[in-house]
């Protein structure tokens, strides 16, 4: 038995080889838990896709985009400010879902602490490295 919380072991659940179990310590016992419902663990731990959350479809997005003309122009910063739309319809409900998936399909290092916001309609604003 292993102690952590790591895509690892869920994915030996997944794979029947481990389960998992939460330990809910209390003062006199402590009470293990087995969790059952690795959907929804997988979700909360954000190692599952969750479109109804996030926006976003777990496929690879038809994304399009132009350098923010508005955005931060020094040509020493390593990051550059960028207008995103996805053509495929998801939209950004969640920043670091999308950098994840943005670093995945296309090696983009999104930047998700400030410096985002979205515009009205179906485009959102998002800084990234390229
Ligand atoms: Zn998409």
């Amino acid at each position: 038995m292993t102690h952590g919380n790591d895509r690892a072991s869920y994915e030996r659940a997944m794979a029947g080889t481990s389960r998992l179990f939460a330990v809910w310590p209390g003062e006199w016992s402590s009470h293990l838990f087995v969790i059952d419902d690795l959907n929804e663990y997988a979700k909360a731990h954000g190692i599952k896709h969750d479109e109804e959350r996030t926006g976003l479809k777990d496929h690879v997005h038809d994304v399009r985009w132009e350098k923010d003309s508005y955005g931060n122009d020094n040509p020493r910063s390593p990051y550059i400010s960028i207008r995103v739309s996805l053509e495929c319809g998801c939209s950004i409900h969640d920043l670091s879902a999308f950098a994840a998936q943005m670093k995945d399909q296309q090696g983009w290092v999104v930047a998700t602490s400030g410096g985002w916001g979205s515009s009205s309609g179906p485009e959102g604003t998002a800084t990234g490295q390229a």
